[in-house]
């Protein structure tokens, strides 16, 4: 069981009641409409974007974007906001097309900075619970 010190929201005392950092990195993502050489089909407008912050999507007063556009690209964000092998392709890629075959636009998916987050903010689950792997026997 762990136990928040309160201090920084990242310090939390183990069962031994050693403090510890509980904090991780996250990167906060831009995702905006870019142009390709082909004409949009759907309402897209190029610059549109949203923001990734932690958990949250936020978007810019006045902007809307795709739901089609969006429910292609919501599974990649959490990846792209976590650190990846510089070998990985998710480190290198970062256009999306959008799922409507006919249409031409793309979303780029950008790194912009990152943030630290807490895991006790973020979970209730302990550091020290089973990572469902399998043991190797
Ligand atoms: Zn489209």
């Amino acid at each position: 069981m762990f136990e928040s010190t309160g201090i920084l929201g990242s310090i939390i005392k183990n069962n031994q009641g050693f403090a510890m950092d509980d904090s991780f990195e996250l990167y906060d993502l831009k995702v905006e409409v870019v142009a390709s050489d082909r004409p949009f089909v759907c309402s897209h407008r190029e610059g549109d974007c949203f923001y990734v912050q932690g958990e949250n999507l936020v978007f810019p007063e006045g902007s809307s974007f795709s739901m089609y556009a969006l429910s292609a690209i919501l599974p990649l964000l959490p990846a792209k906001q976590r650190n990846t092998d510089p070998n990985d392709w998710m480190t290198t890629d970062a256009y999306i097309a959008c799922p409507d075959p006919n249409c031409g636009a793309r979303v780029r998916i950008i790194r912009t900075g990152k943030r630290t987050v807490s895991h006790s903010e973020t979970t209730v689950v302990p550091l020290e619970a089973d990572d469902g792997t399998e043991e190797q026997i």
